[in-house]
């Protein structure tokens, strides 16, 4: 690749990210309010009655939370159709998305995300992350979590897979990281036979802050109690 600096950078593989555009065009006058996309207010109604937008195309007059006003991801368009379903049945509903998570898959490299754990530059001043990274294989994670409370903030996984219903808990109920450490195996989802890397991740996390975490076995009945 050249850069318009004249850099020259080798590699093998070139990846585009082109992001996401909602094609609204068709709509400039049609006296519907848009913006990057159709907007919407937390009933997902734009400005005209009956005229609901959802999914990729859905801007929030202000981004919910954290979120941006327009969330083109797969999870929080079913979200929003289940929403607005209730609406339409005569049961009017907030689109109230919880907590932030979504999930990818990139060749063989599997992603997940719950909660925020935001990068160098856009981390509050207290969030603090711990990472734990194979050391041969492409699986790591990176935990969130307040530096001044140890409340956790979030999880991103490269390579292994976690329960969404046991993460969206802990944020619901505060948790702080060294919960997290403790209960480890009961969020893990992978399937049988796979290698499990919560002792590495927890003997890690021991030796980063100097704990003496000891991880719980997983428990079904406790997985159950909240799935
Ligand atoms: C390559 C790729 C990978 C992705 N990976 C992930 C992922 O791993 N996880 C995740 O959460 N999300 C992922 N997404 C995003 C996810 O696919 C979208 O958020 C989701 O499909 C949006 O659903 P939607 O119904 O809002 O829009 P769409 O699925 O885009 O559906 C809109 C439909 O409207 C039709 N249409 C458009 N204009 C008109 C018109 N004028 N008249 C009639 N029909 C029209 C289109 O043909 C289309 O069928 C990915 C997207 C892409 C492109």
């Amino acid at each position: 690749v050249v850069t318009d600096k004249g850099k020259t950078i080798e590699c093998n593989v070139v990846g585009l990210t082109a992001g996401v555009a909602p094609n609204i065009d068709f709509l400039k006058d049609s006296g519907i309010e848009i913006g990057r996309g159709v907007k919407v207010n937390r009933f997902l109604e734009t400005n005209i009655k009956d005229v609901y937008a959802i999914g990729d195309c859905a801007e929030q007059h202000e981004g919910i939370g954290s979120r941006r006003p327009i969330e083109a991801v797969w999870y929080t368009g079913r979200m929003m159709g289940e929403t607005l379903a209730q609406t339409i049945c005569g049961n009017p509903r907030k689109y109230n998305p919880g907590h932030w998570f979504n999930s990818a898959k990139f060749l063989d490299v599997e992603y997940q995300t719950y909660g925020w754990v935001f990068s160098e530059r856009g981390k509050k001043e207290t969030e603090q992350h711990f990472h734990w990274r194979h050391l041969e294989e492409k699986i790591c994670i990176t935990v969130a979590f307040d530096k001044d409370t140890n409340q956790f903030l979030g999880i991103n996984t490269f390579g292994i897979r976690m329960r969404h219903e046991i993460f969206d808990q802990w944020l619901t109920e505060n948790k702080d990281i060294d919960h997290v450490m403790t209960y480890l195996k009961d969020a893990n989802f992978d399937p049988e036979f796979y290698k499990l890397h919560e002792d590495a991740i927890v003997a890690k996390y021991n030796s980063d802050y100097n704990k003496n975490i000891n991880p719980k076995k997983k428990s079904w009945k406790r997985i159950f109690s909240i799935a």
